[in-house]
């Protein structure tokens, strides 16, 4: 299980909303006591609003590991 913090999506704020934690390959957000699926939200610091959809990381996931596996390709040929 490892952890990241996950921060406010305004560049000028960055403030810390909570951890990300992953547990089986699942990216979950950790704020408080709670671990999070789907979270839609402002930040108390800046008013900017939060989204956080774990089925949305998970594809992006997939995606990160699909363009670096095309990458290694191209750098093989
Ligand atoms: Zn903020």
């Amino acid at each position: 299980m490892s952890e990241q913090v996950a921060t406010c999506p305004n560049p000028n704020c960055k403030a810390s909303i909570g951890n990300i934690v992953v547990v089986e390959d699942q990216e979950l957000l950790q704020i408080g006591g709670l671990l999070i699926s789907k979270v839609d939200g402002v930040c108390i610091k800046c008013g900017k609003q939060f989204h956080w959809w774990a089925t949305d990381r998970l594809l992006e996931a997939i995606l990160e590991r699909l363009i670096k596996k095309e990458e290694k390709t191209i750098e093989k040929s």
